[in-house]
C-alpha cells in the first residue's frame, strides 16, 4: 500500500491579501484563508499533522466550523491515531491534543522550550497560542507521550521530519513517499503557494533568514517530482479531488 494523504479542512476566514506577506508585499485584494489537518496512511502507521482547533475556539472567533477535523479523520477511516506530529504550537495547529490520548507526539524541542518560555505571554505572541494546549502538552510529557526531537528525524518508513525553523522557533515539516513521489506538507512552512512559488515569507515572522531557507528546503525535500502542499491555501481544496461522497469541502486526497 502506498501512503495515503488528506488535507481535511476544519475552518476558514475572510482575508486580505496584505496579511499574508512579510512588509506588505505590494498586493491588494481577497485571499481567504482555509484551516486544515493532515492525515497521512501508510501499511505501518496512521499518522495526524496537527490537530486544529476546537469548535469552541472558532466560536469565539467567530470563524466559521466545517467539522471538527478527528471526526472527519474518523470519516477517513482514521480509526487509532499511532502518533501525532506538531509542526509547531500557533493555537491553530494545537486543539484537541488531549483527545488523542494514545498517539505518541513528536514536536521539536526548541518549538516545546520556546512556549514555555518566557516569551510566551509577550505582546502577539499571547495570542497565537492557547494555554490549554500547552497543558495538554505539558500532560502528554509528564506521561511520557511526547518524543522531543532536535533536528530531522525518520517518523515510519516513508515519512520523515525536518526541523525548518522561520515562522517558529521550531517549526517542522513532513515529507512522505507516495506512488505519485514525494509530497512535503509545509504546513507554515508556507502557508499559501504564494510563500513558496515567490519566495516571499509570510508576515508572522520568528527569524526572517530562516523562512528563506525554509522554502529552499522544501524544494529540496520535494525534489523536481515531489509536490510541496502549502498549509493554509484554499487552492489545495481545488487542486485535489474530494476525499470521497460526503466530504465535498471538507477533505481531499493529496496521494
Ligand atoms: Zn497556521
Amino acid at each position: 500500500m502506498s501512503a495515503e494523504i488528506y488535507a481535511i479542512r476544519y475552518s476558514s476566514r475572510e482575508a486580505q491579501a496584505h496579511e499574508h506577506f512579510y512588509r506588505a508585499a505590494p498586493c491588494h485584494g481577497d485571499m481567504p484563508m482555509a484551516y486544515y489537518v493532515w492525515l497521512v496512511r501508510t501499511e505501518q502507521a496512521t499518522v495526524l499533522l496537527d490537530t486544529g482547533f476546537t469548535a469552541a475556539k472558532s466560536e469565539a472567533l467567530g470563524r466559521p466550523y466545517h467539522g471538527a477535523p478527528l471526526e472527519t479523520a474518523a470519516e477517513l477511516g482514521a480509526g487509532r491515531i499511532d502518533h501525532l506530529v506538531l509542526s509547531h504550537l500557533h493555537f491553530d495547529h494545537t486543539g484537541h491534543i488531549g483527545e488523542v490520548a494514545d498517539a505518541t507526539v513528536h514536536i521539536q524541542q526548541r518549538e516545546m522550550q520556546f512556549w514555555l518560555g518566557r516569551h510566551a505571554g509577550v505582546g502577539e505572541y499571547a495570542a497565537l497560542c492557547d494555554p490549554d494546549d500547552l497543558s495538554a502538552l505539558v500532560h502528554a510529557n509528564v506521561a511520557g507521550r511526547l518524543r522531543w526531537l532536535d533536528g530531522d528525524a525518520d517518523l515510519v518508513p516513508g515519512v520523515t521530519l525536518h526541523l525548518v525553523g522561520g515562522h517558529t522557533p521550531g517549526s517542522q515539516v513532513v515529507r512522505v513517499e507516495t506512488d505519485r513521489g514525494p509530497v512535503v506538507l509545509a504546513a507554515d512552512a508556507s502557508h499559501f503557494y504564494a510563500n513558496y512559488e515567490n519566495r516571499a515569507p509570510y508576515a508572522i515572522a520568528h527569524t526572517l533568514p530562516l523562512m528563506y531557507d525554509a522554502f529552499e528546503r522544501l524544494a529540496e525535500l520535494a525534489g523536481p517530482e515531489g509536490l510541496v502542499i502549502p498549509g493554509h491555501d484554499p487552492l489545495v481544496m481545488e487542486r485535489f479531488p474530494s476525499a470521497g461522497p460526503g466530504l465535498e469541502g471538507r477533505a481531499v486526497r493529496i496521494a
